[in-house]
């Protein structure tokens, strides 16, 4: 039986967990689906309250006892330098191996695009190197404080790296039926690492016949995303150019509270975690958007191999958004845990095809 753990962390990570175990429970008690939860303990209070961030032992269990993590957020202007996340967050990324950074940005409704012009469906399904690349943390700095200082900032890319990351794209648009694979690049500039990804795409991308590619500068994309953004499917960067246009897609498909992502090592680990950070301006409040959490429960089910179950949350998603049910960043006047119960109704089929007038437009 697939166990499941849940670290709510800190700041708004605490209050959209509550709302996406709730959906969660709702689909495994409504489906009778093998799946165990587990809650943990981990963030910054408890750091500050006995200055441990996880211990070995919690890390083994964590990760040999688990199939997967659902994270909130990790941050607290308490802990200067976020400490605490470094050795959670970070430990499972690169001590497990977590090379996948799955980033779907989906327009869930026309009216969430803040672009003028109206737009068709929109679904950029970004996948971003998760373990090397500007992750690699590797540098250093020379005189520093003087007017002489010296800063460098090293970009690492193995062979291995960048090859699994563009197979996991074409395996995914194979899987999903999806046409055209993109590499997003600065090879004109960046031209070893820039051309190790080129050559890589290239030949990965010979096994894949039935997925079309092409090739864009980061630059180039940037202004694409959001002249055109109707024109792309899945999208493979490295580390620092998968950060940069999965924002930028999140936004143009309705803002960081929806989006949802998935930290990946197939066929062993997930950790999944919205997008979005602990906010700490609007922790505490009530009011943050839980959808990009609960999205990360869809992502969880199809995960394990429930699509169906997925694809249920994914509708409840879409009709609270119908219906006016959001956030104050959506322009809503809904909170946290009146968006989570809604979804959670839906889900769980109390609610009709016909809901109540709008509770938070
Ligand atoms: P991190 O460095 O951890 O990513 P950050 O401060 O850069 O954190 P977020 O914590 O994601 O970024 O927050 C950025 C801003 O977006 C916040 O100030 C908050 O107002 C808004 N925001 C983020 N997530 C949500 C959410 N789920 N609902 C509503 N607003 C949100």
């Amino acid at each position: 039986m697939p166990r499941i753990a849940l670290i709510p962390g800190d700041g708004i990570g605490v209050e959209v967990v509550r709302e996406a175990r709730r959906v969660l429970e709702a689909v495994v008690e409504g489906a009778a689906l093998p799946l165990e939860l587990t809650e943990w303990d981990l963030g910054a209070e408890r750091y500050l309250r006995d200055g441990v961030t996880i211990t070995e032992e919690e890390f083994r269990a964590l990760s040999e006892d688990h199939d997967a993590v659902l994270l909130g957020a990790l941050g607290d202007p308490r802990v200067p330098g976020n400490e605490h996340a470094k050795d959670i967050l970070l430990g499972m990324r690169f001590r497990l191996d977590l090379y996948v950074n799955y980033r779907p940005c989906v327009l869930l409704d026309p009216e969430l695009c803040p672009l003028r012009r109206e737009v068709g469906e929109l679904s950029i399904e970004i996948f971003r190197e998760n373990t090397e690349g500007a992750y690699a943390g590797l540098g250093g700095s020379f005189k520093t404080g003087t007017p002489g200082e010296v800063a460098i900032e090293e970009d690492l890319n193995t062979r291995l790296g960048v090859e699994r990351i563009i197979r996991a794209a074409f395996e995914h648009a194979r899987a999903k039926g999806r046409g055209r694979v993109t590499l997003v690049d600065k090879a004109n500039v960046q031209r070893f690492a820039g051309g190790l990804y080129r050559r890589v795409f290239n030949e990965v991308g010979e096994d894949y016949p039935e997925v079309a590619r092409d090739r864009m500068y980061v630059d180039a994309m940037a202004m694409d995303l959001v002249r055109r953004p109707e024109r792309y499917e899945v999208l493979v960067a490295n580390n620092l150019f998968g950060d940069i246009v999965s924002d930028l897609a999140a936004v143009v498909t309705g803002g960081l509270g929806l989006a949802p992502s998935a930290n990946v090592h197939p066929g062993r680990f997930a950790l999944f975690e919205p997008v979005h950070g602990s906010a700490p301006d609007i922790a505490g409040q009530g009011i943050a958007n839980p959808v990009g959490a609960i999205r990360c429960v869809s992502l969880l089910l199809n995960h394990f191999g429930y699509p169906e179950e997925a694809a249920k949350v994914e509708e409840a998603v879409r009709a609270s958004i119908r219906e006016r049910v959001t956030t104050p960043d959506l322009g809503g006047s809904a909170g946290t845990e009146d968006v989570g119960r809604w979804i959670t109704e839906r889900v769980a089929q109390k609610r009709g095809a016909v809901s109540q007038p709008p509770t938070g437009a």
